[in-house]
Parts: C-alpha cells; sequence; structure tokens
C-alpha cells in the first residue's frame, strides 16, 4: 500500500492512527525490540542453550530480541534471537538494515532453545539462531556460548571443513561455484547481509581460510 496515494487527504491524526494500526501488516515500521530474559524462558533454557557444566553467561548478560524478517515467501514475520546485552544494539541494527533493504530472506528464526539446544537439528531446520552455550568441535568455547555470534540460513550457508559439511542439506552450496547470487537465502560477499554486519565491526566466517562457515557472522571474526 502506498500510504501517500491513500492518505494524502486525511488529517495527520487519522495517518497516524492508520499507522499503528497497520504496524504489524507494515513491513516499513517493524522495529527490533530487545526485552531482558523473562522467567519462563530462562527457567526453558536450562539444560537446552543454557549448560550448568560451562561458564556460560548469566541471565543478566543476555537478552532477548524480537526480530522482524521476510520468511522465503517474502512474508514478513517476527523471530527470537538471544544475544550478548552487550551486542544487542549491533545484532539489531543490522537485522533492522537486512530487513528494512527488503532484499533478503530467512527460512526461520526460531531460539534454538525449541531443538533442545541441539545444533546439528537447529541447522537441518535451516533455523536462524545465535546464543547457544556450547562448545565448538574442538573443544572450546563457541562465540554462540557467549550470544557474540549468529548463524543465518544454514542449509544455504553451511559449515564447510574438508570433506564435512553440515547441515547435509548445506552440500548443495558448500563450495563457491555453487554459491549463486540468486539463491534465495544465500549469503554472498558484498550482500546486504554481509554489508549490514561489516557496519557493526563484525566478521563473516564466509572469509574464513582453512574452514568456511557462510552461515557465521561474530563479533571478533571468531
Ligand atoms: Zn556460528
Amino acid at each position: 500500500m502506498n500510504l501517500r496515494i491513500h492518505c494524502s487527504r486525511v488529517g495527520s491524526i487519522a495517518l497516524l492512527f492508520l499507522l499503528l494500526a497497520g504496524a504489524e501488516a507494515d513491513a516499513r515500521v517493524a522495529k527490533v525490540a530487545a526485552d531482558p530474559i523473562p522467567d519462563a524462558l530462562w527457567a526453558y533454557m536450562q539444560g537446552r542453550s543454557w549448560r550448568a557444566e560451562l561458564r556460560c553467561p548469566g541471565r543478566d548478560e543476555l537478552v532477548l530480541l524480537r526480530v522482524p524478517y521476510r520468511d522465503f515467501d517474502g512474508a514478513s514475520q517476527t523471530g527470537s534471537l538471544i544475544v550478548a546485552r552487550s551486542v544487542a544494539k549491533a545484532v539489531a541494527t543490522a537485522f533492522q538494515d537486512i530487513y528494512d533493504s527488503g532484499k533478503f530472506r530467512i527460512y526461520r528464526m526460531s531460539l534454538i532453545d525449541e531443538f533442545g539446544g541441539d545444533d546439528a537439528r537447529s541447522m537441518a531446520a535451516n533455523n536462524t539462531s545465535a546464543f547457544n552455550c556450547r562448545t565448538t568441535d574442538r573443544g572450546a568455547m563457541s562465540r554462540h556460548a557467549y550470544g557474540m555470534a549468529v548463524d543465518i540460513n544454514p542449509v544455504q550457508n553451511p559449515y564447510r571443513e574438508g570433506n564435512l559439511t553440515e547441515p547435509e542439506a548445506g552440500r548443495a552450496y558448500d563450495e563457491p561455484s555453487k554459491r549463486r547470487r540468486d539463491i534465495v537465502g544465500i549469503i554472498v560477499d558484498g550482500d546486504v547481509v554481509t554489508r549490514a554486519f561489516a557496519r557493526q565491526g563484525w566478521r563473516w566466517g564466509g572469509h574464513w581460510k582453512r574452514s568456511v562457515d557462510y552461515q557465521h557472522f561474530s563479533n571478533d571474526g571468531h
């Protein structure tokens, strides 16, 4: 809907009402929101994304973002991400820029707790996620463990190391010759996604040399 055409003769108060009433449906006014972790969610996270046996961040160090995105059908959706409070503004701004561009689609954005905190299951479901207090394959704390990394559309943007590609469905997109810019949900150098995170000083796993992690953005490049 073009508001200027439809609303040119209504007063400013009526226009404001229209904007507010249409806030959920109108893509242009959807904004990222950040909130403390609610009690019920914190309880749900225990033993899923938050693990007592690891040195995970405290509840006050994390925030829940409600993130507008366009799904693979182009419909506006609101997803959930948990990130570190210290990077919440950077992540929120990056996803706001991506949404406002209207040029990128995200398959799904549910908390990884809905997959039992299991990264493999979340990736297989092509889920976009952030906080997960876990170690890497090498046993080090992942940047996700601190809420300082984001994975986007893991199927179109898989992790690749030697013969290993995760998730399995990502094999269709796991080397440069397969990564055509016109594939829905794919992240390529210089697109709206890499530029949005670069503006926040975040770095992309698609630039890694030994292994490559096309889905991964982090504040420190790890
Ligand atoms: Zn990652």
